[in-house]
């Protein structure tokens, strides 16, 4: 199970919780943050943080942002990523999935 990354984050980007995650595995694609599945331990440190509440558990993603879980695994094929180990020394990938990219610009 992972903590996953939703719409609100889009154009928001705040970075508020790359500052909490232990394990530094939430990366930066161009319009929103993506948490790595497999490196995230749960720890859930970084969902209070976010002042869009756009970061829930697998398990209580609301269904409207459902296909998010699927973005957040995605965005490490698309990209190339892969599993780095570590946001720090990838730096902003600069870009997302497509389903992302091609939404209206977020108020
Ligand atoms: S704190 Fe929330 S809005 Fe800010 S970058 Fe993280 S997920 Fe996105
Ligand atoms: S739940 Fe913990 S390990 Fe997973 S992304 Fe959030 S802060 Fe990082």
């Amino acid at each position: 199970m992972t903590y996953v990354i939703t719409q609100p984050c889009v154009d928001v980007l705040d970075k508020s919780c790359i500052d909490e995650c232990p394990v530094d595995c939430i990366y930066e694609g161009e319009r929103m943050l993506y948490i790595h599945p497999d490196e995230c331990i749960d720890c859930g440190a970084c969902e209070p943080v976010c002042p869009v509440e756009a970061i829930y558990y697998e398990d209580d993603v609301p269904e409207e942002w459902a296909e998010y879980t699927t973005f957040n695994t995605e965005f490490f094929e698309v990209t190339g990523l892969g599993s780095p180990g570590g946001a720090a020394r990838v730096g902003r990938a600069g870009r997302d999935v497509t389903s992302v990219a091609e939404l209206p610009p977020q108020d």
